[in-house]
């Protein structure tokens, strides 16, 4: 699919079809400005014949828009898989949260997004996709972008998918195209330790979010499957090992889920867990999924722990949850149209 092609991959494609390289180019413009192909004017039929098996293809199914001004959309591939993506308007610009799997095969006990497991992995295009439509809708252009941020924390495991959503991170922040720098780009990790690493030593430096949502192995097991194949030891070493080579403080997300990791006691037991280290801790009263029969904080609860966190020299904050009328928020998306599953 071209849209997986840098730029000069591009140009060395139209040179293979006997086409001049200006058209590569041409064609780039048109795929970054989300055209479908019957839009593009600078390309004659022949030429389009001869690139259509390989341009993408997609249908916009639903834009829903929230209370709050988030949108969520649900975006039909080529193959009638569905992903969903989220734009998010902060006071500083707007955030595109992206798939990376249709689907996930994690098994988060509190997430809508393993319901039904993995279907399969986005490729890089696919991926990009998303942001490039977003960023139209909101009139931008390659050169004038409205997307100033972009987070991989819609549905799936961006490390379980290291291929696609790599090469993703490198053509997200080409010069040649939406030049969003790494430090603008967040990547939400359940904790696949051995990625972790190899993302650090193949020197990318995006933001690293650690779902962590436990202050101990035993309670992270009730909840998240991973927690069997890596200790939150390890995942610490690696985050380690990840701020060393980048220099980037870590983001720990922690969902606070009634009667399961929301007591005073958990949080001190996070505070010793985490003291020392140059991280955040992020707080989201668990959003509801109407499948899971786990429920969550009311947000002053959260406050309030949050506060024993800050007590105990550990940096958080509660996060503003967004969308959630539209089923928008953390661990809502899904594969299926609206909450039809
Ligand atoms: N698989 C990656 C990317 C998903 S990001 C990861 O695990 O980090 C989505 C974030 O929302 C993760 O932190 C996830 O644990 C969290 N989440 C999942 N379900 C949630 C829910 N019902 N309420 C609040 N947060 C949730």
């Amino acid at each position: 699919m071209l849209l997986d092609l840098s730029l000069e991959e591009l140009d060395e494609y139209v040179l293979n079809l006997g086409l001049p390289k200006y058209r590569g180019k041409q064609i780039y413009d048109a795929l970054y400005m989300a055209k479908q192909l019957d839009e593009v004017t600078t390309l004659s039929k022949d030429i389009k014949a001869k690139i259509e098996k390989d341009y993408p293809n997609w249908e916009i199914l639903k834009i829903l828009e929230s209370e709050d001004g988030t949108k969520k959309m649900a975006l039909k591939l080529q193959d009638d898989s569905i992903v969903e993506s989220v734009l998010l308007k902060y006071k500083y610009g707007y955030t595109v949260c992206v798939s990376t799997q249709v689907g996930c095969r994690m098994g988060c006990k509190f997430c809508a997004s393993t319901i039904g497991g993995l279907k399969r992995n986005l490729s890089a295009g696919e991926i990009l996709l998303q942001v490039l439509i977003f960023n139209k809708i909101l009139g931008g252009t390659i050169k004038d972008r409205k997307v100033t941020n972009v987070v991989l924390m819609g549905c799936g495991e961006p490390l379980d998918n290291y291929d696609n959503v790599t090469k993703f991170l490198m053509l997200l922040s080409s010069s040649d195209g939406l030049n969003i720098s790494q430090r603008n780009i967040s990547l939400s990790t359940c904790g696949l330790v051995p990625n972790i690493k190899k993302l650090a030593d193949d020197g990318f430096n995006v933001t690293l979010t650690i779902s962590l949502h436990a202050p101990n192995d035993d309670i992270r097991k009730k909840i998240m499957p991973i927690a069997n194949a890596y200790k939150i030891k390890d995942i610490l070493f690696a985050c380690d090992y990840y701020f060393a080579k980048t220099g980037r403080r870590i983001i720990f997300e922690y969902s606070l889920i009634d009667e399961v990791n929301a007591s005073e006691e958990n949080m001190l037991e996070l505070s010793k867990v985490l003291k020392g280290r140059s991280c955040h801790v992020n707080l989201i009263p668990l959003n509801s999924v109407k499948e899971k029969n786990l429920i969550g904080v009311a947000r002053k609860r959260a406050y309030y722990l949050c506060g024993i966190l800050e007590k105990n020299g550990i940096s958080a904050t509660v996060r503003r949850t967004m969308g959630e009328d539209i089923e928008g928020a953390c661990g809502q998306l899904r594969n299926k149209l609206g909450g039809e599953n």
